[in-house]
């Protein structure tokens, strides 16, 4: 194919315009009154151009069809079961589409007056009180903008708190199931970090909390149920041994999708929590974004709330800057507005039996799955689970199958991977988290798969290291992937 130069489809302005059309298209070259530079002069030699040949041309159809080709290639829950654990990767209903993009909503520019923004005020206004509600507590900034950046306001708000009293901790206690942005928001908040084992039954242990707990903590942050899917129920024990000290208790609630509707943070003694709105209130997400994590407080840390704060006065909604006791801003205005529309829509098509309904088909979904494969596979821990389950690859280990070589062999029968090597206490995890979405139909399906891949682990354990096999990628070595990525079109070669 012919370079355009050559096809004589190159111009000028004054070509496509006519000569003095500039000022009426306003399009024209700037008059700098600078000399031209030569490209040849500043270029590095290895950078200029000799030819035009090899420069893709294509047709419409030909570019619509490559991009086509290349979304069909990504997995997405649309496109069939994600058990991706700790994700909550639900189904993301269409209501919630739909009227995130309503112009009233999508059009309201942040800086127009309070009086302008009311119906957006009041939605994020009656948002905030249902996840207090929710979660048993009282105020509530949605300003965060993930779940991590919501544990860090938290215990910004707790250093807050505690300055106010003219006090100065210096540690935070965390359990060693915890997800690894605990531990990372801790350390930005200048606290530091101390590890308490987890129990034989995967809970925390509250002996071990007993002895650490001292007047250095500033606050225990725990997840409620636990990162093995364990409800914690030794909760409102560690709570009081926390307060008694001094201390604050963190709830991570990214798991909340387990507690809908059945228990509240709030009645457990927890004094700060966030909440992941794209994982229990269906947003989509994936791929680093966009979320919301609001974050709910007790009556003693509302002084405390980022700034503004959405306040009412006889259905008047207005945003108070002035608190003087704020920590201040964590994101523009009042974060993600559309996931907050989007989990509004969520909360509202439920209704409160709905997500009590909700909480109660990921429970039993979980619990079938961790029922039926555990002739299968190792369970890390034995109680009863919520939402979710943590297999091992203990058993598959015997045929040199690791827990990596089960999460491609998924790919290959059609499922996402579920999260591996997450939480680290359970050596080996394979951490499964269907969520209230699925069917029971598409549960056996991924059963199938999963007893599939651990009886051909036994008779043909090379097909299972080697897999996938049907994906568009084969196994990659991962860390020459990160370390060397070689970024070039897939068709290009
Ligand atoms: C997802 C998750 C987080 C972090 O939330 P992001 O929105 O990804 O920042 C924290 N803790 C747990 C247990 C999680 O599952």
């Amino acid at each position: 194919m012919k370079p355009h130069s050559e096809r004589g489809m190159s111009f000028t302005t004054g070509e496509i315009f006519g000569e003095g059309s500039a000022g009426r298209s306003g399009y024209s070259l700037p008059e700098s009154g600078i000399d031209r530079i030569d490209p040849q002069s500043v270029l590095p030699q290895g950078s200029i151009r000799k030819t035009m040949s090899g420069f893709p041309e294509l047709s419409e159809p030909e570019v619509i069809r490559h991009y086509t080709r290349m979304s069909q290639w990504n997995f997405s829950v649309d496109t069939n079961m994600y058990p991706l654990g700790s994700c909550t990767m639900k189904h993301n209903p269409r209501i919630g589409e739909a009227v995130s993009r309503l112009k009233g909503l999508v059009g309201l520019h942040p800086l127009q007056t309070d009086e302008d923004a009311q119906g957006t005020l009041k939605l994020i206004h009656d948002l905030g009180r249902w996840l207090c509600e929710i979660v048993g507590l009282d105020s509530v900034t949605t300003q965060p903008a993930a779940g991590a950046q919501g544990e860090f306001a938290g215990l910004m708000m707790v250093r807050a708190a505690l300055d106010k009293r003219g006090e100065t901790r210096s540690k935070v206690l965390l359990p060693d199931s915890s997800h690894g942005t605990n531990p990372a928001s801790s350390a930005l908040c200048g606290y530091g970090v101390v590890t308490l084992k987890s129990g034989a039954d995967g809970k925390i242990d509250l002996a071990e909390l007993d002895r650490l707990m001292d007047s250095q903590v500033a606050a225990l942050m725990v997840t409620n149920p636990n990162t093995l899917g364990i409800f914690e129920s030794g909760i409102i024990e560690a709570a009081k041994l926390v307060h008694d000290r001094g201390g604050f208790v963190y709830c991570d609630g990214a798991n909340l999708s387990a507690l809908l509707g059945k228990a509240r943070f709030g009645d457990m003694g927890v004094d700060v929590a966030h909440i992941n709105l794209h994982k229990t209130f269906a947003t989509p997400h994936g791929g680093g974004g966009p979320g919301a994590g609001p974050v709910c407080v007790t009556k003693e840390l509302e002084p405390f709330l980022p700034t503004p704060v959405i306040v009412e006065d006889n259905g008047v909604y207005r945003r108070e800057w002035d608190r003087p006791d704020s920590v201040g801003g964590f994101h523009s205005f009042h974060g993600n507005v559309g996931v907050l529309v989007r989990a509004a829509a969520y909360i509202l098509s439920m209704g409160p039996e709905g997500l009590s309904e909700a909480t109660e088909a990921a429970v039993v979904n979980a619990n079938y799955i961790r029922a039926r494969l555990r002739d299968h596979y190792h369970i890390a821990y034995t109680p009863r689970c919520m939402h979710e389950c943590v297999f091992t690859d203990k058993l598959q280990n015997k045929y040199g199958v690791t827990t990596l070589d089960i999460a491609k062999a998924l790919i290959d029968r059609g499922f996402h991977p579920p999260t591996i090597y997450f939480p680290l206490i359970a050596r080996g995890a394979i951490m499964i988290e269907p969520t209230e979405s699925e069917s029971l139909e598409t549960l056996d399906d991924f059963i199938d798969a999963m007893i599939d891949i651990a009886q051909t682990a036994k008779t043909d354990p090379e097909s299972i290291k080697n897999a996938p096999g049907n994906s568009v990628r084969g196994r990659l070595d991962e860390t020459a992937a990160a370390r060397n990525p070689r970024l070039r079109c897939g068709l290009c070669g």
